[in-house]
């Protein structure tokens, strides 16, 4: 049995980690519950997984919550809860699933406590890769990923050292704006919201569906690899795979390479962090090859996708640049979504943010915070 605390339960990640729980219920334990605002789904959670302790954004909600669920359940508020819940004696994993910066210090702290990490919060590691993954290695813990495409490598590597890597494959959708003949870059300018928000293979927040139609989220995910699997930039490719079958690949030293297989289901990578080193049975997906036919590959149109030159350029440089290049993104996302700038100024935003920072090498905590406070202010001008 693994005691599980899961923080940004009431979202994407956090359902589908509930759905998890659920299918296997002699083998995973919720123990701690922590959502942002939701607090009537928050409430259906603990009815019935009824963890000891939960969390919730608001302290007027978690003083309602108190009340309603009586002295069975602790319940906490804010960042302070956050950190009370990634530190739980009983925890022996801890799943990361909130969205932005605030799920950082929860992750070191479970880590400093002892626990594995399973992470799906892509800034984690994309701002503090390098502390993150040092302390782990300090502390003796694992970071487990709970991103499609990092499960992926991670199944493939299988423990082999980064000496046996030639180069690691990240598959991507490639995006609703793929095709080239329908969507040439004249046209990327009048590329509406509401079109940026139909994502052809998965269904996840809207944050990240903008970024899967910029490549941004490719992007992301190419500089959580590089800490995750301590490797440089240079061995991490990017394939375009618009079936979403192949979830990523390893390219070993002597040629041979490994691919991770499955009709994309987010359960899949989940419970394989929560699980693992085991294998659990579920049959909830189902692969079915004679009705898939073909799968495709093709190279990623940096002409029209420029935010993975701009990830390349930021894994490489290290540094606070990485939280630049997140920081300024989410920024040009927000005002993409408000109706403030057009699609193509998203990248365009990010580019002139990362032109015009000067970066700290080897940053403590409060220096990435730094950047990506500054990286906010710049982006927003
Ligand atoms: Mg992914």
């Amino acid at each position: 049995m693994k005691n599980v605390v899961l923080l940004g339960s009431t979202g994407s990640i956090g359902t589908s980690t509930v759905k998890v729980a659920e299918d296997l219920p002699g083998q995973i334990r919720l123990i701690g519950l922590a959502a942002g605002g939701n607090a009537d789904l928050l409430l259906a959670q603990t009815r019935k997984h009824k963890p000891a302790v939960i969390s919730i954004s608001d302290p007027a909600k978690a003083k309602q919550l108190q009340d309603t669920l009586g002295a069975s359940t602790q319940v906490y508020c804010g960042s302070e809860g956050l950190l009370k819940l990634a530190t739980l004696p009983a925890a022996d994993i801890v799943l990361i699933a909130i969205v932005g910066t605030a799920g950082l210090q929860p992750a070191l702290a479970a880590i400093r406590a002892g626990k594995d990490i399973a992470v799906a919060s892509k800034e984690i590691l994309v701002m503090a890769g390098e502390i993150v993954m040092n302390e782990a290695r300090k502390h003796g813990v694992r970071v487990l990923a709970v991103d499609s495409e990092h499960s992926a490598i991670f199944q493939c590597l299988d423990g082999k050292p980064g000496a046996s890597i030639r180069k690691l494959w990240l598959t991507a959708s490639g995006g609703p704006f793929r095709d080239k003949t329908l969507w040439p870059k004249e046209k990327f300018p009048e590329i509406t919201v509401e079109r940026a928000l139909k994502h052809p293979s998965w269904v996840m927040g809207r944050k990240v569906t903008i970024d899967s139609a910029t490549l941004f989220n490719k992007g992301l995910e190419m500089i959580e690899a590089r800490w995750l699997f301590d490797i440089e930039m240079a061995r991490v490719g990017v394939l375009v795979h618009p079936q979403s079958i192949v979830h990523s690949m390893v390219e070993f030293v002597d040629g041979s390479i490994i691919a991770q297989l499955s009709t994309p289901d987010m359960c899949l990578p989940i419970q394989y962090a929560l699980t693992y080193p085991d294998r659990a049975a579920s049959d909830r997906v189902q692969t079915n090859f004679p009705k898939l036919g073909t799968l495709t590959f093709e190279e990623p149109d940096t002409e029209r996708f420029p935010s993975i030159l701009l990830a390349r350029r930021a894994g490489e440089m290290c540094g606070t640049m990485p939280a630049v290049f997140n920081a300024a993104n989410e920024v040009a996302v927000e005002a993409f979504v408000n109706r403030k700038i057009n699609f193509p100024q998203i990248t365009e935003t990010v580019r002139r943010t990362m032109d015009a920072h000067a970066v700290v090498e080897h940053p403590t905590l409060e220096q990435i915070l730094a950047a990506d406070a500054w990286a906010r202010r710049e982006a927003a001008k």
